[in-house]
């Protein structure tokens, strides 16, 4: 989904939105963003980096230095928390401990003072909804953690908000808990069709659940795109780096010819089929994914997208085995294979030397 692709003013606008609490750094530097009605939209990055921030202004917990945000059609300068038609599940879900789970999605709906009929078939709904049914007259420690945390989303939903803010959603859950959730969440959110915007730090968590997925550093939003956007193409090597595994490979550009592109390394030469243009000499960095190498023993044809290393350590996954190759310079690249063939068959073992090769459409060339 693109937001230049649509005519009307997206759904949710995040223009030139800054945040200076003084003291230095900026927590949030000029960020604008597009969001769609009914998109599911991660803010991704490390601690720090500023997304709770923008996530806090969205929800009016924070007032913007300068910049707008603007929510179907409405500005939302000026406008308290309670009165912005958005709510916001905290990582801790907050939910009340001496309440029942019916009570605890009813607590909002009684407080907005909702005639007593609409918050009974509105707390029946959103229980269905989350498959909770038969824990309505439950407390939350008598609860899992799992539980705990659709019990915090139906609460989140029985107002009908028009905008869903999630901050780190399932940071609370362990790993394996936490994947089960994230496409149970998914599910419950796109049935509802909210808007949602969610913050996270974990790469993974963002990938599964988004529909699009911004990027952001020290503040500054680094690229804003879908999760194989983000993952095929990243736009820095700081992106390429922060979403899951990459080789950066150092290098200087020699010839530039259009659909010739050659990149000279120190351990190897990448001919680069596509997409760059630059000035002979023009210093770049070529990402490379792990899984887009091949192993072999004999050496490809040819003298492009090669490369001769050593097996300095291996890790099994089950699925797939991890390789480092240590390369003629020193440098150690990382290989991810499928363990569908190689690794009943014929295992690679520490030292042994070995050819990588990879296609020309594999790389990422990086000007930044
Ligand atoms: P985390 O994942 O650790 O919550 P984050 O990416 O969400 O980090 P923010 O909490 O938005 O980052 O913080 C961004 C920057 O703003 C940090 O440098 C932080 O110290 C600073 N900051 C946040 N809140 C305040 C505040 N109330 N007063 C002063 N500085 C703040």
């Amino acid at each position: 989904m693109s937001s230049s692709s649509s005519a009307s003013p997206a759904y949710l606008q995040i223009q030139n939105v800054v945040k200076d609490f003084g003291g230095g750094a900026v927590a949030v530097n000029h960020v604008s963003i597009d969001i769609q009605k009914g998109e599911i939209f991660a803010l991704l990055g490390s601690s720090g980096c500023g997304k709770t921030t923008l996530l806090r202004m969205l929800a009016g917990f924070e007032t913007p230095t300068s910049g707008r945000i603007i929510l179907n059609g409405q500005d939302l300068a000026g406008m308290p928390p309670y009165a912005r038609p958005i709510n916001m599940m905290f990582q801790s879900y907050a939910l009340f401990p001496h309440l029942t789970v019916w009570d605890n999605i009813a607590f909002g709906l009684r407080r907005d003072g909702c005639p007593k009929d609409e918050v009974a078939s509105r707390v029946e709904a959103m229980l269905k909804l989350v498959q909770l049914g038969k824990y309505a007259k439950r407390k939350p420690h008598q609860l899992s953690g799992g539980q705990q945390q659709r019990v915090a989303l139906a609460r989140s939903l029985a107002k009908k908000p028009q905008l869903l803010l999630l901050d780190e959603p399932l940071g609370a859950l362990d790993k394996k808990l936490r994947e089960e959730t994230q496409i149970e969440l998914v599910n419950i959110i796109e049935e509802v069709g909210v808007t949602c915007v969610m913050v996270t730090h974990d790469q993974e968590e963002a990938m599964t659940m988004a529909s699009r997925i911004a990027v952001m550093s020290e503040g500054q939003v680094l690229q804003v795109g879908a999760p194989v956007d983000i993952y095929e193409t990243p736009a820095t090597r700081f992106v390429a780096d922060f979403i899951g595994n990459v080789n950066m490979m150092d290098g200087t550009l020699s010839v530039d010819e259009p659909d010739h592109v050659v990149i000279d390394c120190q351990d190897c030469r990448h001919l680069v089929g596509h997409g760059i243009t630059g000035v002979p000499g023009m210093a770049v960095g070529v990402a490379l994914r792990p899984e887009k190498i091949q192993l072999s023993a004999d050496k490809p044809e040819g003298e492009f997208n090669q490369v001769l290393g050593k097996v300095r350590d291996l890790a099994y996954f089950g699925a797939f085995t991890v390789y480092h190759l240590q390369l003629p310079s020193g440098q150690v690249i990382k290989v991810s294979e499928s363990n569908h063939t190689r690794y009943r068959n014929e295992p690679l073992t520490w030292d042994q030397e070995v050819w990588a090769s990879w296609s020309p459409t594999a790389q990422v060339v990086l000007t930044q």
